[in-house]
């Protein structure tokens, strides 16, 4: 009967929409409800802090850095019964069988994370949770040229669009991130 309250959330869009603002959200009310949560979240994406989810508005969340998505199986706490996992998009495709798994036990699961990377291809493992997920929210950012929904993260380097081939990182530029519609989003190519 477990698996009855087994289930896949995904919170997603592009950069600045807030899916970490609702994830916390999310989280917050489970915790009021007693729900047991733990919170996982890549370990190479030292933004603010490495104990703590951290919203762009400054919400925060406990969370557990991990180097490899495997290591959720052996840092699962007794009686969870509810798992976020937080910029799902960096995790290998590894991430799909163990949220299988926790959601066959019961647990209700909730993964946030960037659908397109910043030349709009689909990012990761994203599309395939997407696809398996009972519930998916989209989230729009405001897009920066023209204050319309913005559904993409634009990538600048030095002030300028980033190609499509660009490496991932660049030695010495200054880069930026920012929300910007279908229109507003420019990727060119070489
Ligand atoms: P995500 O996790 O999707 O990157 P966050 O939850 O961290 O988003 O941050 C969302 C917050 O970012 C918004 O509530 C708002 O305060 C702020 N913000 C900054 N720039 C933008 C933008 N272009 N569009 C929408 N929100 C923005
Ligand atoms: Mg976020």
């Amino acid at each position: 009967m477990k698996h009855r309250n087994g289930r896949l959330e995904v919170i997603t869009g592009p950069m600045f929409c807030g899916k970490t603002d609702e994830l916390i959200r999310r989280l917050r009310r489970a915790a009021i409800a007693k729900q047991k949560v733990q919170v996982f979240k890549p370990g190479f994406d030292a933004r603010y802090s490495v104990d703590k989810v951290t919203s762009h508005a400054g919400n925060e969340f406990e969370a557990i850095p991990i180097e490899n998505v495997s290591e959720i199986r052996e840092r699962l706490s007794e009686g969870v019964t509810v798992v976020a996992i937080d910029e799902a998009q960096f995790f290998d495709a590894a991430i799909l069988s163990i949220v299988d798994e926790l959601v066959q036990k019961g647990i209700r699961v909730i993964v946030a994370g960037l659908d397109m990377d910043f030349r709009g291809e689909p990012f990761g493992p994203m599309p395939n949770l997407m696809a398996k997920a009972e519930e998916v929210d989209k989230l729009y950012a405001v897009c920066m040229e023209c204050l319309e929904a913005a559904t993409r993260t634009q990538r600048l380097v030095n002030g300028e669009p980033a190609h499509y081939d660009d490496p991932i990182v660049i030695v010495g530029a200054s880069e930026l991130y920012e929300a910007r519609c279908r229109e507003h989003h420019i990727v060119p190519r070489l």
